[in-house]
């Protein structure tokens, strides 16, 4: 159902997905803009988002046994070259910090990109008999990449995340913790961000610097670009080795443990505002919404219509909705654009009339339904509306992506179907770097991931008519 804008117009996505995005991170009040390109600040209302996505995830990680630490936020240089591939991966997106106060420092020190290094330096202290293993740690911060390219939630120079790191005995105990964090990454998007996901392995050209293997879980945004939504990692042996971690096993032989690192940041706002955002604004899933239900009193100064509206919000208030009470002098149309804007679930609009008639109007953000709704049914009534805003928005993203994946048996097909429609492109791959190359160079397609879920399409690689080793799903990335 189209709707009539009625404030400040934002760009409309079909005419500039990109424009269409910066309006939104403004005018919903996400975030502003700093002194310094590329970093960001969360204004309340986006900050909040973020808040109920890390309690989600910090409930879950500490249910699997992982426990929350704090590294510091400097790397010595020394420290980070220790493991090659690592360091080569990150070299280009390091700051550096080289003066304390007046003076030039001995040792430069890099403002942490990610932790491993300061994990693995800190476990090769503590780390000595299979007793301490495994280790299970998380760490909530900000970590600094130094882009040239940045873009609010999507690609910031210093932005927040988690960074799940564990260590165990053997590689199978590893390689399953890094499947069950992309799992618990899985399930977030799905159930609680409404955003459905693939979830696969990264090929070796786009996997982690260090990692043996990426596992990574991808969503399609409105526009049919792919963003990788978190990353779970297996590095094997690798890192232990090069920062010299060992325990003695129980026949007291010296082993060398394997680690996992896992993470997922605030781009996954980005992604939020990208699956469910419409032309009016900001759509979001109830269940992590700041405020899932606004009251819009109508007709506010007529005798009992406030009397009512805060009867209703303490009412909901008290029944566990995250709710508002919009008491602003702002007229009607202004406050339901603003909370359109804003992606509020549900607003509740009560009027002279509607309290006579012992009802209210419940408005859904994500068809613009208008529900009329029994006040004295409200408590069950607004959960069951707020659960169907939710499975609404995942059918719909679900529809998006599904209905934007194709297969493709070249790269000429591929190419034509990306340059027609975008989206995802699925092929056969023999497995080679000089196939996926190509299918970049010419086609402009990463490849997303080797999906779980494969299928057998045909015998032979889409690039190279080559034996084929298994199905992979390109895209263009965020
Ligand atoms: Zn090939």
């Amino acid at each position: 159902m189209a709707k009539e804008k009625k404030v400040e117009a934002i760009t409309d996505m079909e005419v500039d997905f990109g424009q269409w995005f910066t309006d939104v991170v403004t005018k919903a009040e996400l975030i502003d803009y700093s002194g310094v390109k590329g970093m960001y600040i969360l204004r309340p209302y986006g900050y909040a988002i973020w808040e109920n996505i890390q309690a989600v995830l910090d409930k879950r990680f500490k249910e699997l046994g992982h426990e929350n630490v704090s590294m510091p936020m400097l790397i010595p240089e020394s420290l980070l070259q220790k493991e090659k591939d690592h360091v080569e991966g990150f070299a280009p997106e390091c700051a550096w910090v080289t003066m304390g106060g007046s003076e030039e420092l001995t040792e430069r020190l890099c403002v942490r990109p990610t932790s491993e290094t300061l994990f693995c330096d800190h476990w090769s202290h503590v780390v000595h008999s299979w007793r301490d293993l495994p280790m299970k740690y998380n760490q909530w911060c900000s970590v600094m990449r130094w882009e040239k390219t940045t873009r609010p939630f999507l690609r910031g120079r210093e932005f927040l995340w988690q960074e799940g790191h564990t260590l165990h005995a053997t590689a199978e105990e590893a390689v399953a913790e890094t499947k069950q964090m992309l799992e618990v990454y899985a399930e977030c998007c799905e159930n609680w961000l409404a955003m459905p996901v693939i979830r696969g392995r990264k090929t070796e050209k786009e996997k982690f610097a260090g990692a043996e293997d990426t596992y990574t879980v991808e969503c399609m945004m409105h526009d049919r670009k792919a963003l990788q939504s978190g990353t779970s990692h297996y590095f094997g042996d690798g890192f232990a080795k090069a920062y010299g971690i060992a325990f003695s096993d129980k026949e007291n032989k010296l082993q060398t443990p394997h680690e996992t690192s896992w993470g997922l940041s605030t781009r996954i706002i980005g992604g939020i505002i990208m699956t469910h955002g419409d032309n009016n604004g900001l759509v979001l899933p109830p269940r992590i919404a700041p405020i899932q239900v606004v009251v819009v009193p109508v007709a506010a100064h007529k005798p009992g219509v406030m009397e009512k509206a805060n009867e209703v919000y303490e009412l909901l208030k008290k029944a566990g909705v995250r709710v508002k009470l919009d008491d602003s002098d702002n007229s009607l149309g202004w406050k339901c654009a603003q909370w359109e804007m804003k992606g509020v679930p549900l607003r509740l609009e009560l009027g002279p009339r509607d309290i006579e008639n012992g009802q209210c109007v419940c408005v859904r953000r994500d068809n613009f339904e208008k529900v009329p709704t029994a006040l004295k049914e409200l408590e069950t009534a607004v959960p069951a509306l707020l659960d169907a805003v939710q499975q609404g928005l995942f059918d719909k993203a679900k529809k998006n992506m599904d209905e934007n994946t194709h297969v493709a048996q070249t790269l000429e097909e591929a190419k034509a179907i990306q340059e027609e429609k975008g989206g995802f492109i699925k092929t056969m791959w023999c497995g080679s770097l000089e196939c996926e190359q190509r299918m970049k160079d010419e086609a402009g397609m990463s490849s997303r991931c080797r999906p779980y879920r494969q299928e057998h399409l045909s015998d032979r690689c889409a690039v190279c008519g080559g034996e084929a080793k298994e199905m992979v799903i390109w895209g263009v990335a965020y």
